[in-house]
This record gives C-alpha cells, sequence and structure tokens, in this order.
C-alpha cells in the first residue's frame, strides 16, 4: 500500500504491512521487521512513555554501509587512485548511544568524526577509536582547542585541523611549535559556487567561514615561510546542507577541484579532499521540493570521484582520497517521533440549527436561505456568498447587530452549508477549488501530546516538511483532513505541512481517521527526525526530552538496547534556575499558612503536596492518571 507516499520517502526502511500498520524493515521487505504499533504497545507495557522517539541503530548501519559501498564502487567504475573516508559531523546528533553506535558500524568503513566546536572535539576524543578513521576539526578555534588536538595526534588519531578563518593558521603554526608536534592542516575555501534550498548561506563570498582566494594564496606564503607547507594536507569546503540538486554539487565540485589543483601548482602536496556535507534526504519523494533531493547517494557519489578525476587528470594532479561529512544522510531515517492526539476541535456539523424565522436578522435568513436552495448548478453563487457571510458576520457583531446566541447561530450554520456544499462540490465536475477551500475550512484540528519545538523544530523554524502518519488503522482509508496542533501555548506550535501522497503537491492538513476523545489511542509517527531535530529542540513551555528507546531488530522480535528517560519537570526546571527542594519548601509554608485560616484541611494539605511532588518528578508531557 503507498498511503501517505511511504514507499516514496521511506527508502525502504518503512512499510505498511498486512494488519494496516507501519513496520520498520532496515533490511528491506525481505529482512527482519518489527510492527511498529505493536511496538509502541509493547514499550509502554514497560512503563515507557508517550510521545517516544524510537531509534533504530539498523538503520544507521545501513545507511553507513550504503554511503560506502557507493564510494567504492564508484570508485572502481572510473579506476579513481585516491581511497574515501567517510567523516560524521556530531552536530548533527551528539547523542552518545548514537555516536557510539555510529563509531561501532564504521570501524570497518574507517568512519571517522568531525567536530566543530571545543565540546564536541572533546566527545569525538573520548569515542574515536578507529584505526585509520580521520578526526576533522572545525569551527572556531582558541589556542586551547588547537593544542588539545595536536596532542590528541600523539595518541594514534589521525586529526586534521581546518583552518575557517585566517587567523587560526598562526594559532596552529605557534602551537606545533610549542609543543613540537607536526599538524595535519586543512584550509576551508570560501566557494562563489551557491548551494540551493534552505541552507544556501553556508556558501559564497559572504558565508561565515572559509578563506578567499586571496586568503588561501596568503596562507600558503606563510607555511612556506614557517618551511611547514608539508603540513598542509586537506582542502574543504561545505556549500549547506539538504542540497536538493545534483548540478549545485556538480558547479561546486568544480570550483574546488580547481582549488585543490591550484594548490599543487603552488607547490601544496595535498592528500585529501574534503568535500563537506550537502548529501540531502528524501523527506517528501518529489524529487523536486527543498525538502527532497533530485539524485540518488549513488549518483552523488558517482559525481563526487568523477568530477575530481576529470579535472586532477586534466592537470596531471594526483587523485585526491576523498572525504565526506554527510551527517544529515546517516542519521535522518533512523528515528520516529511517536505520539497520540489526546482530542480534536471538530468543525464537521452535519446538522444546521434551527430554521431561521422572519424576526431574525437579514443574515440569518440569507444563510438559511443558501443552505435550503444549494444545488450544483449555483453552488459557485451559493460559495462566494457563504465566504462573504463570514466577514459579515463578524462586523455585524462587532457593530452590535447580532448578539451572542446570533452569531453562534451564523457559526453553526455556517458550517453546516460547507459541509452540505462540500459533498455538493466533491459530486459536481471542474469543482477542484471549492473542494479544496472547503476541505481547509472544515478541516478538523487535532490536539496532539508532543511538542513541536522540541521535537521537530526546524518544522517551526525554516519551514522543513517531514513525513508524518497514522502508525496504524491503514486498512481503513483515512477520511478526515485534519492539522496537528502540539501541546504549547504558542500558536506556532503545530505542524500544517504535509505532503499529498497522490499529487505530490504541499498541503496544509493531513488525511486521519475519524478521532474522538475517549476513542483508542490513536498514534501517529512524524519519520525522519534523526538529524538535528533533537540536538536543536527546545523548552518552549518547559517541555523537555522525550523518552527515547533504541530497538535493534531479531531475526524474529526485537530487543530493547537502552531506554534515555526523558527529562522530569524537576531537570528542566533547574535549567532555568528552580531547585525542587525551595519549591516544596515554598509551597508547603502556603498550606500551613491556609491551615492556620482554615482555608484548607491538613488532609487537603497532603494531598496538595503529594500531587506537587509527584508532579515535580513526572514527565513533562499529558499522562495517563494512575
Ligand atoms: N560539515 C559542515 C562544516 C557543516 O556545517 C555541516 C552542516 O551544515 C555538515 C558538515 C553536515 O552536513 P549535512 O547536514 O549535509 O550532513
Amino acid at each position: 500500500s503507498q498511503l501517505y507516499g511511504i514507499n516514496n520517502w521511506g527508502n525502504g526502511y518503512f512499510r505498511i504491512n498486512k494488519d494496516g500498520n507501519v513496520a520498520v524493515t532496515p533490511k528491506g521487505e525481505k529482512g527482519p521487521s518489527v510492527d511498529l504499533y505493536e511496538l509502541t504497545q509493547e514499550l509502554q507495557d514497560r512503563g515507557i512513555r508517550i510521545p517516544i522517539m524510537i531509534r533504530f541503530p539498523d538503520i544507521i548501519r545501513e545507511r553507513v554501509h550504503l554511503l560506502h559501498a557507493c564510494f567504492q564502487k564508484a570508485i572502481a567504475d572510473h579506476s579513481y587512485k585516491g581511497s574515501y573516508r567517510g567523516v560524521y559531523p556530531i552536530k548533527v546528533n551528539q547523542q552518545r548511544h548514537l555516536v557510539q553506535e555510529l563509531v561501532k558500524f564504521g570501524k570497518e568503513v574507517h568512519l571517522g568524526l568531525e567536530c566543530g566546536s571545543k565540546p564536541e572535539l572533546l566527545v569525538v576524543l573520548s569515542l574515536m577509536n578507529t584505526p585509520d578513521g580521520v578526526i576533522i576539526c572545525n569551527g572556531f578555534k582558541d589556542a586551547e582547542y588547537i593544542e588539545t588536538a595536536l596532542l590528541a595526534k600523539k595518541i594514534g588519531r589521525e586529526i586534521i585541523i581546518v583552518v575557517d578563518r585566517k587567523d587560526e593558521l598562526k594559532l596552529i603554526t605557534d602551537a606545533a611549535k610549542k609543543l613540537s608536534i607536526k599538524p595535519k592542516i586543512g584550509f576551508r575555501a570560501k566557494l562563489n559556487t551557491q548551494g540551493a534550498g534552505k541552507w544556501v548561506d553556508s556558501a559564497g563570498a559572504r558565508s561565515k567561514f572559509g578563506l578567499t582566494a586571496v586568503e588561501i594564496v596568503e596562507g600558503v606564503e606563510f607555511l612556506k615561510k614557517q618551511d611547514m607547507l608539508d603540513c598542509l594536507e586537506l582542502l574543504h569546503y561545505h556549500i549547506g546542507s539538504q542540497v536538493p540538486s545534483i548540478q549545485s554539487i556538480k558547479s561546486s565540485l568544480k570550483e574546488a577541484a580547481r582549488f585543490y589543483t591550484e594548490l599543487h601548482s603552488l607547490g601544496a602536496k595535498l592528500k585529501y579532499i574534503d568535500v563537506g556535507g550537502g548529501l540531502g534526504v528524501d523527506y517528501d519523494g518529489t524529487g523536486w521540493s527543498d525538502s527532497s533531493i533530485n539524485y540518488s547517494e549513488q549518483e552523488y557519489a558517482n559525481d563526487v570521484v568523477s568530477t575530481l578525476q576529470t579535472l586532477c587528470d586534466e592537470k596531471g594532479v594526483p587523485h585526491p582520497n576523498i572525504v565526506t561529512e554527510s551527517g544529515r544522510a546517516l542519521v535522518a531515517h533512523h528515528s520516529v517521533l511517536i505520539f497520540n492526539v489526546m482530542g480534536v476541535n471538530n468543525l464537521f456539523k452535519q446538522d444546521p440549527p434551527a430554521p431561521a424565522t422572519k424576526q431574525d436578522p437579514a443574515i440569518m435568513q440569507e444563510l438559511q436561505y443558501i443552505y435550503e436552495k444549494l444545488t450544483p448548478e449555483n453552488i459557485n453563487e451559493c460559495f462566494n456568498d457563504l465566504m462573504q457571510s463570514k466577514s459579515e458576520t463578524l462586523n455585524l457583531f462587532t457593530y452590535g447587530v447580532l448578539n451572542l446566541t446570533q452569531r453562534a447561530w451564523c457559526e453553526s450554520m455556517f458550517f453546516a452549508i460547507a459541509t452540505k456544499m462540500l459533498s455538493t462540490a466533491q459530486k459536481t465536475p471542474d469543482c477542484e477549488d471549492i473542494v479544496a477551500s472547503l476541505r481547509e475550512t472544515l478541516c478538523d484540528t487535532y490536539f496532539c501530546n508532543f511538542s513541536v519545538f522540541q521535537s521537530v523544530p526546524d518544522s517551526w523554524a525554516v519551514g522543513q516538511l517531514f513525513p508524518v502518519m497514522p502508525i496504524h488503522n491503514l486498512k481503513n482509508e483515512p477520511c478526515h483532513e485534519a492539522t496537528l496542533a502540539d501541546l504549547t501555548c504558542d500558536s506556532d506550535g503545530k505542524i500544517e505541512k504535509f505532503i499529498d501522497s497522490e499529487s505530490g503537491e504541499v498541503k496544509k492538513t493531513l488525511r486521519v481517521h475519524p478521532f474522538k476523545e475517549g476513542d483508542a489511542p490513536y498514534y501517529l509517527g512524524v519519520f525522519l527526525t534523526g538529524a538535528y531535530q533533537e540536538i536543536l529542540g527546545d523548552l518552549h513551555n518547559l517541555f523537555g526530552d522525550t523518552d527515547a528507546v533504541h530497538i535493534s531488530l531479531r531475526d524474529s522480535g526485537y530487543t530493547v538496547d537502552h531506554y534515555v528517560p526523558g527529562d522530569t519537570v524537576t531537570e528542566v526546571l533547574t535549567y532555568v534556575q528552580y531547585g525542587r527542594a525551595e519549591m516544596v519548601d515554598s509551597v508547603r509554608q502556603f498550606t500551613e499558612e491556609s491551615i492556620a485560616n482554615g482555608n484548607l484541611t491538613k488532609q487537603e494539605a497532603k494531598a496538595l503536596i503529594k500531587h506537587y511532588e509527584e508532579g515535580l518528578s513526572g514527565y513533562t508531557y499529558l499522562e495517563e492518571m494512575e
């Protein structure tokens, strides 16, 4: 089944099984499989709470091996002389278990790590023990950062310190002399070729990082004077994350390859070219939007290898070893956020209110008339009149012509007409626009137990599209349209961007099953959330990290490798300088005052303190009362 376009973005890792639930199949249809709906229930049986972030390390293993295999194939097919070294930039997701898994799965393929700050360097040094794995040091650096990196070279790590700003070069050479350690240096070039997509500002003359052509030439001169030109081993560039088009990738490669060959002719015998990140993920399966890509991992690898080969051969320069810093493409697929729907704001009013009479205001009589006279022949006119009646109702209420009961009648009638009109329009030719508009007008709001700001911040911050769908009940065609609202008291706390699996168009609403409070739990999943979302997530309204689990698949069944409990309320409050003990003490004192003046019994005080303390120890999301 192809509901929600799952085969377009699921990459074979997600599919709909015969029970009508989403199955996770890291090795494709024929490999082991776990039913996400059953898993969600079984995790809750163990006391793990909704919303849950479920991570599948098996998918990471597949991604690491896929990218490596693509480069190995491209190298073999082109008889390219250099080797391939993948590097995972930990900024994309620094969770300890995840990075440990990457290092473990990456051993065979010599996967290295990239750090973009001093704290990230310290993480990388504690986790990285892969022989031949490269460590790339990017980001702003001070002497402490550089000396730590140089000393770590002595414990056998292939550490390359990349000069991101021209002032860093002298810091590196000074530290190297002070410690008598020969550094491995990289230059990050500022390319003029722009990427495309949401993160284009990473390249271009005004980009934050990198050296201009002038600074690179000066850097080479400087190293020559220090007799250290042989330390310059790598050329790096990065044109931005999630590059949707292969054309941008190729153009930037050509410019970078020219930098590489020119550095050789200036006497720098570089060994590596580090093409940065940029390899995108297909979040919507369209092949043309900002959230999609128009190339495969293999095409990416082929283009990197063949472009470098052509330009190096032209100038008689040896083929460089290729480093990639793809992070998104390695980890985006591996995690899914699961949450439940708590309630619904349902606007589908089938029944009209009691009919308006001759004594009622004209607007009420007009609405009554539209309701009764609507036919396929006059649907366009009725639609326009209905839309106008909405603003008219509001004006009349504001000017005191309609009272509150009359306004309520008009609103009920508006939705009754819209409901009737939608079913008429669906059966009438050439009414697609009316259908689309009424679907949006009548869509429900599903209130969901999660925070957009904590769990899918890019959906809010940069309008990124993530695949969202129910994880069960998919044998039944979902027939309602809804937007999803989160728990925060913020009108931006919602998801209103979905891909229509039939048309490939982006829409404001998601097709869902009917739901009302008291029904059996209805679970939705946001997929492909493994890159950037966890670390960029924030504590808006004090909703903290969700519970997270790592699930490994067995030939039959699964194991829960790790459970990482989400934040308690107490933990979240410490980030804003509240101490549990003082808070409890303060509330206790208030209860004592109320006991003294007779407003509160001792039993009520005990119950209040019990609830208060349990609240502080509890989850920040909504829980069932025990
Ligand atoms: N390398 C550098 C220098 C970056 O700034 C980034 C992130 O933008 C990456 C690698 C990761 O790139 P991607 O998100 O395409 O995997």
